[in-house]
């Protein structure tokens, strides 16, 4: 493993008062003691729940080559006998020498934010651009006050693109992250409801995201999504951060990077784009008009960055969906075959749309049904009731044959649809786990989702087990 960092520049970033004899250099970061590897440095973060220091001595054993502690916390650590660098706070610590990477990089910088699609649109990002150059990412979805300034202290020093996701619960979040970023382009996905508990409107969580636009690198573009309703609140607050360069994407004819058309086919699926004044078609290799939306963005956020927009085209081709965001799974059945759409890492109004959209545009095989199995949708706040209810509307248009819904938020939608026939309710995951494994046949088509803490994602667990 190369040095990520060498130990003066890592002492120089941090103010930190060695201990012991210092190793060279560090190979990496962690702040789980669990998937730490040899030659890493651990920095002791205090979380909620748990306080890092209390797994300095674990760090240590699985081969932490340097232990990075907060003052007045030796003590905790015995009579250890690792090389320790203590600092005053571990987490500004770690801020610190997340600035000191962002300083020493040439990267071209791009941050997502939005609320839905900043994973999915990170790793396409990740995916197309590593066909151009060296790319550091987020990890999963390492986007808050600790997961941005850890991706960015761990961005080694050649890197060619950063890519980081930078999320909120509330406003003020942003701010701080996006001013250690400092991204040459700020990408907003889409404004939806999502966490709508901590905000009265969908303005004002497009308020909190419009923070990205004062942490902009001088000279740094914004790029908007021009089909979301709350693109001219975003515009206004990129004018009002000083951002002279505003860019958008979408489906609306005035979009700068823009959608033309998107056609899903069973086994190919292909858009046409203006980029750059170019018209693309650019097959894609994950389904979804969604994807194709974030396609654009993809597109449009490379293209500023100064990246070969043909290459990252290519490669878009190859791309996969995530785990639990798309992914999808061919199972047999009784001689035959079912086909699992894993959608069951989140759902909010906006990513339940574009997952029964996706289960429209797939065709069941011989004698099966489009299944949407689905799960409550949390942090709804007093929103609740409305936003399940909602869901019969889309649900109906997609002409979905059969809706089986589980959990006690979901309740509002039963009551929406009524006493059909396709309607199948269950109190939470294990009641819908069991009706799932015990009804799908050959020929269906499924799609997982729900909010993550409803357990749906054992559905799928199980699924794969048994088929
Ligand atoms: P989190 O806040 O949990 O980090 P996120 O913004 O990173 O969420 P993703 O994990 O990318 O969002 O996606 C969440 C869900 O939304 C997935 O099911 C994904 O398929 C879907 N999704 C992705 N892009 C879009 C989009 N542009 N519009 C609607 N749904 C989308
Ligand atoms: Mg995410």
């Amino acid at each position: 493993m190369s040095v990520l960092w060498t130990i003066a520049d890592l002492i120089a970033a941090t103010h930190g008062r060695p201990i012991g004899a210092m190793p060279a250099g560090i190979t990496g970061i962690s702040i789980d003691s669990r998937s730490i590897n040899t030659g890493e440095a651990f920095f002791a973060i205090k979380g909620d729940r748990v306080d890092g220091h209390d797994f300095a001595g674990l760090a240590y054993a699985n081969g932490a080559a340097l232990l990075v502690v907060s003052e007045g916390k030796l003590p905790a650590l015995g009579r250890l006998t690792a090389p320790i660098l203590v600092v005053k706070e571990v987490l500004q610590a770690l801020v610190d020498l997340g600035c000191a990477a962002r300083d020493r990089s040439a990267a071209k910088v791009i941050a997502v934010t939005g609320s839905v699609g900043k994973t999915t649109t990170k790793e396409m990002l990740r995916h197309s651009l590593s066909a151009c150059g060296s790319v550091h990412a987020s990890a999963a979805s390492f986007n808050n006050h600790w997961g941005v300034p850890l991706t960015l202290a761990r961005m080694p020093e050649n890197t060619t693109y950063g890519v980081f996701e930078i999320g909120m619960n509330h406003p003020d979040e942003i701010r701080p992250l996006v001013k250690m970023v400092r991204p040459h382009v700020a990408l907003v996905t889409t404004i939806a409801a999502a966490h709508l508990g901590n905000f009265a409107s969908l303005d004002e969580i497009a308020l909190a995201k419009a923070e990205i636009f004062e942490g902009l690198a001088p000279g740094g573009h914004a790029l908007l999504n021009r089909d979301n309703e709350q693109f001219d609140v975003l515009e206004q607050a990129a004018r009002a951060a000083g951002v002279e360069h505003i860019h958008t994407f979408g489906a609306d004819p005035r979009a700068e990077f823009r959608l033309i058309d998107y056609v899903a086919g069973q086994r190919s699926n292909v858009l046409w784009a203006s980029i750059g004044g170019q018209t693309l078609e650019i097959p894609m290799g994950a389904p979804g008009r969604h994807i194709a939306d974030n396609a654009v963005a993809v597109l449009g956020a490379a293209y500023l960055a100064g990246a070969d927009i043909e290459t990252v085209m290519k490669a878009l081709a190859t791309m996969q969906p995530e785990k639990g965001r798309g992914r999808r799974y061919r199972l047999a059945i009784d001689g035959g075959y079912f086909t699992l759409i894993d959608e069951s890492y989140n759902a909010n109004p906006a990513s339940m749309r574009a997952a029964i959209a996706l289960l429209r545009d797939t065709v069941p095989g011989e004698g099966g049904r489009r299944i949407a199995v689905l799960g409550d949708m949390l942090e709804m706040g007093e929103f609740s009731g409305q936003v399940h209810a909602e869901l019969a509307a889309p649900l109906a248009e997609a002409g979905i044959d059969d809706v089986w819904i589980g959990g006690t938020e979901m309740a509002a939608l039963r009551d929406a649809l009524g006493e059909e026939a396709r309607v199948e309710y269950r109190d939470d995951a294990d009641g819908m786990q069991a009706l799932v494994l015990q009804a799908v046949r050959p020929g269906d088509v499924l799609v997982v989702k729900s909010s993550k803490s409803t357990g749906f994602s054992r559905i799928v667990a199980a699924l794969l087990d048994k088929h």
